[in-house]
């Protein structure tokens, strides 16, 4: 890397580290900031940081929020006794887009995946059983937890582990269905079909 000057080989280092970025696409993005009017870097400069400061995880479901417990675990007219387990924060966003579901939610921030070395001590969910006691849920009995993972090898590797981990405690453990197309993320998953995933979920 002599071609660039130090700044431009420091700035493709730092974009190759992120996720799915390669080295070809790192220099790309790096040619288009520098190509970018200076305000417009700024507001991203701003937009980066504003989201470390202010982005935290919830106590409760460990979704991203600004205050704790988020608005889901806050929400007096959601249905506390109703957990949807989910892989992502974007995963949320794709089950609230149906405007069917109305319970709340437990963010797992990854799946198992013993290729890339992911256990289940590499996800949230230490604080997923404490909840599912009612003293530790206002008072309110679990009813039911949707294991809506990604349909992946790793997003149902995830949910056969947490299944097995729910059974014992006689909770009733529900898997979306698996209409959708096997090896999609939730994320693209369309809204007429994550709306059908749920509504024809399963007991496991
Ligand atoms: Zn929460």
């Amino acid at each position: 890397m002599l071609e660039y000057a130090e700044p431009v080989t420091k700035l493709i280092d730092e974009l190759k580290r992120l996720p799915s970025i390669g080295h070809k696409s790192a220099q790309r993005l790096a040619f288009h900031v520098m190509r970018t009017p200076e305000a417009e870097v700024e507001r991203l400069i701003t937009a980066l940081r504003e989201v470390k400061k202010r982005i935290i995880l919830c106590s409760v479901c460990n979704n991203l929020t600004e205050i704790d417990p988020c608005r889901f675990c806050a929400s007096t007219s959601r249905d506390h006794s109703v957990i949807c387990v989910v892989e992502e924060p974007h995963s949320l966003v794709a089950v609230e887009k149906t405007r069917s579901y109305n319970g709340v939610y437990h963010v797992l921030h990854g799946s198992l995946s013993p290729i890339r070395h992911i256990g289940p001590s590499d996800l949230r969910l230490a604080n997923l059983l404490p909840r599912l006691k009612p003293e530790n849920n206002d008072g309110v009995q679990i009813r039911e937890v949707i294991l809506a993972t990604n349909p992946t090898t790793e997003g149902e590797a995830t949910a056969n582990y947490i299944s097995r981990l729910l059974k014992p405690l006689g909770l009733r453990v529900t898997r979306i269905a698996m209409g959708m197309p096997v090896g999609s993320d939730l994320e693209y998953v369309e809204k007429v079909t994550m709306d059908k995933a749920l509504s024809n979920r399963h007991e496991i």
